[in-house]
């Protein structure tokens, strides 16, 4: 085996510069996972994903390609640990995504299958807390899901491009867990595969609201509108106030 250089390679260093999206982030997320890129910034250079996720690389490339961007998963699993202790594990996956519309067919699709959600935005009140993953002896061992500071997305994402860690910054945390642990919880990584193949099944010619990604289909909790007059994008009533800047409406 060729030995594992400490560092980075250009080429990868590049090909992760590159981005400028949490989806091109995404891309390159679903290179490394696949093996087409040596390293990812946040993790050991030129190491693959661990041997715990094998299992899970398909379902985790196809969501990192469709845009949600996973920076933490493990599979739900049960039993002694090396030292005799017991080790209960939740599945669990974290990440980012920007895209209303992926974000909300994951959350509908986690909120009906029962898995606990934890979100975080840019709005501090709106943060829910982490949620435990692993138990080791019946104590919690690790959480996913805490509030990230910029300086721990610095240390996650120390070499991307400005556009690119802003793109994280302001994008939606989305943590999903299963309530059960051990592989009671493996159903979580089928209900990522319905949401994705509800985002497939969408029809694009049918409007989703810029900022929520509520369709005719799928409103708002509480219902809502299109608001008239907006130009090249479909805003809803609910997201009024939330525009984005370069947004053009007419008043009516
Ligand atoms: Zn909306
Ligand atoms: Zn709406």
């Amino acid at each position: 085996m060729r030995a594992r250089l400490p560092w980075m390679s250009l080429a990868d260093r590049r090909r992760w510069r590159s981005a400028r999206t949490v989806t091109d982030l995404g891309q390159c997320m679903a290179d490394w996972l696949e093996g087409r890129i040596a390293s990812w910034p946040g993790y050991q250079p030129n190491f693959g994903p661990d041997e715990e996720t094998a299992d899970l690389v398909p379902i985790l490339a196809a969501v990192n390609h469709a845009g949600y961007l996973t920076t933490g998963s493990q599979p739900g699993l049960e039993g002694p640990g090396f030292d005799g202790s017991h080790w209960r594990q939740r599945a669990a996956v974290d990440g980012h995504i920007s895209d209303p519309v992926l974000l909300r067919a994951i959350v509908n699709a986690a909120d009906t299958a029962g898995l606990f959600i934890g979100m975080q935005d840019m709005i501090p009140d709106r943060t829910d807390s982490g949620l435990i993953v692993t138990t080791v002896d019946g104590e919690p061992y690790t959480w996913f899901g805490d509030r990230l500071s910029y300086r721990d997305l610095r240390t996650i994402w120390p070499t991307i491009h400005r556009e690119a860690f802003h793109a994280v910054g302001t994008s939606v945390h989305l943590t999903l867990v299963s309530p059960e642990f051990g592989e009671d919880g493996q159903y979580l990584w089928k209900v990522l595969e319905e949401a994705l193949a509800a985002v497939a099944d969408l029809d694009t010619s049918e409007p989703a609201c810029i900022v929520c990604g509520c369709t005719d289909a799928n409103p708002c909790p509480g219902g809502c509108a299109w608001v008239a007059g907006v130009q090249s994008a479909a805003l809803c009533t609910a997201c009024r106030g939330q525009a984005p800047d370069d947004l053009t409406i007419h008043v009516l």
